[in-house]
């Protein structure tokens, strides 16, 4: 093998060699002293990582806000700060805000991320930490602001004067005449007044109530009296119990501050029929009654045949008589001998007769057409003394006939034998 040296750069060569030779050195540095490079390679390298650690977590310069000695937020921007105070102060919305919230001081910070607060938040945090902003509620009434006191306190005394014309156990609701608003938000303390004053400014307003009553009437039921000669004169017997019906009305009424303006009927129905009471009453001559009859010696007085029982005692309108219809100037007969105590016209008899017969038992003979006697006179039993009428209150010929004893009208059926 031919080892050809062409244009040979000696100087070039002794440059290599010299280079050679730092290599060799610094080889040979390394080797003598490998502790103390291994420990600073270890500390470069953990250097290395911090730095690249706090990149990736982000440290950022920041300003801390001071507001009224605290640290109420931390911002990036000092312009934040400056921003979130007018939000604060456009926020409050009593007159004079901007002289109650003071100047947030900031200072310089190193923060670890991104954790900035937004203006929003530190105009809330401004809020409060102002001592002298609340939260409270202003009355608004028809657009114009009245009052401003607690959330609470208006809310209920609105309310207490909304329902203060409700009436008992009817459906209510009301309104008021005006635009009432609650506007909620923040106030200055100084504009706040108290439950008293809230109360005479809320008392001013007018009220409309409207009250659904549903009315409840009770409908007295009616007697009837039935006639039965299966039963003695004297007995009477409830047979059917009368109930009362009740009719339901639907009431609307309207008010203005308590005083009706109005009232509709809205609707009238009947909720259950009175049942009528009937009593049945016993019409059939007893042993008694002939007793009775007997010993006031009484006679019919109109003659057999000639007369027919239409109203009997009682008769579910109080009737302390018995009606004998009869033709027009039949014959009245005294029912018993005795002494004519008035005879003469009232209103309501018409024409009548009283006799005494003395013991204190008297009868008495009303609506007749024509009388036959004169007080003071004595009668004997059977005697005409009046002819049958319509006269007074009556709706058509007939003996009203009435036996009175001691003063009492008492059922003239177990006297007379009626036919
Ligand atoms: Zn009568």
């Amino acid at each position: 093998m031919t080892v050809i040296f062409k244009n040979l750069d000696i100087e070039a060569l002794k440059h290599k060699v010299a280079s050679a030779h730092i290599f060799t050195k610094a080889f040979k540095l390394i080797k003598e002293n490998r502790i103390a490079i291994r420990i600073l390679s270890i500390c470069i390298i953990f250097l290395m990582l911090v730095i690249v650690d706090t990149m990736a977590v982000g440290l950022n310069f920041g300003f801390n806000v001071k507001y009224e000695g605290k640290v109420i937020a931390t911002v990036q921007n000092p312009d934040v700060s400056k921003v979130a105070r007018s939000i604060a102060v456009e926020n409050v919305s009593s007159e004079g805000a901007d002289g109650a919230i003071s100047v947030p001081k900031l200072t310089l910070t190193l923060t670890v991320g991104n954790n900035f607060d937004t203006a929003k938040k530190v105009a809330d945090a401004i809020i409060e930490n102002t001592g002298d902003v609340v939260k409270a509620s202003a009355l608004v009434i028809n657009g114009e602001t009245l009052v401003c006191g607690d959330a609470e306190v208006l809310d209920k005394q609105l309310n207490s004067r909304k329902t203060a014309y409700y009436i008992d156990g009817a459906e209510n609701t009301s309104e008021f005449a005006d635009q009432v608003e609650v506007i909620s938000g923040y106030y200055l303390k100084r504009d706040l007044v108290d439950e008293d004053q809230i109360k005479l400014v809320v008392d001013a307003l007018q009220v409309k109530t409207t009250s659904k009553i549903v009315k409840d009437t009770t409908v007295k039921y009616s007697t009837k009296t039935v006639w039965s000669s299966k039963y003695s004169a004297g007995y009477s017997k409830i047979t059917t119990v009368g109930k009362n019906g009740i009719t339901r009305e639907v009431q609307l009424i309207e008010s203005v501050n308590g005083e009706q303006t109005a009232s509709t009927t809205l609707e009238k129905q009947v909720v259950s029929s009175p049942v009528t009471e009937v009593v049945t009453v016993g019409t059939a001559a007893s042993s008694s009654s002939n007793a009775a009859a007997s010993a006031a010696g009484f006679i019919c007085p109109i003659s057999k045949g000639q007369y027919k029982v239409v109203a009997y005692w009682g008769d579910g309108r109080n009737h302390k008589a018995i009606d004998l219809a009869a033709n027009k100037g039949v014959a009245i007969f005294a029912a018993a001998a005795g002494t004519v105590e008035s005879a003469g016209y009232k209103s309501d008899y018409g024409y009548n007769v009283v006799i005494n017969h003395g013991n204190g038992i008297k009868t008495r003979y009303a609506h007749a057409s024509a009388l036959c006697v004169k007080a003071g006179q004595t009668v004997t039993q059977g005697q005409m003394i009046a002819a049958v009428g319509s006269t007074g209150y009556s709706t058509g010929n007939h003996l009203h006939f009435e036996v009175i004893v001691n003063g009492t009208r008492v059922n003239p059926a177990p006297y007379i034998n009626l036919g």
